[in-house]
């Protein structure tokens, strides 16, 4: 089995939102695929795990908001790396209601359909979810969506455990695994971001040859959001 093969694979990056009761939750995805277009059909795959999935069981209805490639490490950090468990991700972003009831989030997304559960498939670790959709809109024509391989190479972003197409980092090539030098990179656990000294952080203004160390202490996860804390040098 070739591990990089499925590197090959191409996918986008949504937030998948419920409400059941009077709770509202969501997380984010990498799988939302149309499935029929007459009637228009889509699914996602959810992990067990994963609370929003216990609760779109229950409601039987999701919202999917397609996010932008400019979309902020923070909605990033708040949608894939919490539980919502005991924290409301809604509290602090932009959403609006849809006709069957789920929120849908509008801060840093393109485009959002409102879904209702047709069909659940039970596929071992994920439920499948075959939805028709009630209700969609296009927010913003110009930019480009967020895709897996964009997060993956230039946010340097990976895959959360939950996610279907989450690969175990200790089965990487040799190769991959060589190019880590133990005194220059820490890595966020949250998200496994590695912060390279030898290349800094362009996108928060910090120069190359900049050592963990000499970060800012307000400096935070460019893929999700996290404090310097969350970090281990490796
Ligand atoms: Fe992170």
């Amino acid at each position: 089995m070739n591990i990089e093969a499925y590197f090959k694979l191409t996918y986008g990056l949504y937030i998948i939102a419920t409400k059941l009761n009077d709770k509202r939750n969501g997380y984010i995805a990498n799988t939302a695929f149309q499935v029929t277009a007459e009637p228009s059909q889509i699914a996602i795959s959810c992990s067990k795990d994963n609370y929003t999935c216990l609760m779109i069981r229950q409601s039987g209805i999701f919202s999917i908001s397609i996010l932008s490639q400019d979309a902020s490490a923070e909605i990033i950090g708040l949608f894939g790396y919490n539980t919502g468990e005991k924290l409301d991700k809604f509290k602090s972003i932009s959403f609006t209601e849809s006709k069957t009831g789920s929120p849908i989030v509008t801060e840093d997304c393109i485009a959002w359909f409102d879904c209702k559960v047709n069909q659940q498939i039970d596929v071992g670790s994920h439920i499948l979810f075959i939805a028709s959709i009630e209700e969609n809109e296009l927010i913003d024509h110009i930019s480009k969506p967020l895709t897996y391989a964009y997060y993956h190479e230039v946010k340097k972003g990976r895959a959360p455990k939950n996610a279907p197409t989450y690969i175990d980092e200790s089965k990487f090539s040799t190769k991959e695994q060589s190019k880590a030098t133990p005194s220059t990179k820490h890595k966020c656990l949250a998200c496994g971001y590695v912060y390279d000294a030898d290349e800094g952080d362009s996108e928060s203004g910090i120069s190359p040859d900049t050592s963990f160390e000499e970060l800012p202490e307000d400096w935070i996860c460019p893929t999700c959001g996290s404090s310097k804390d969350v970090f281990e040098a490796i």
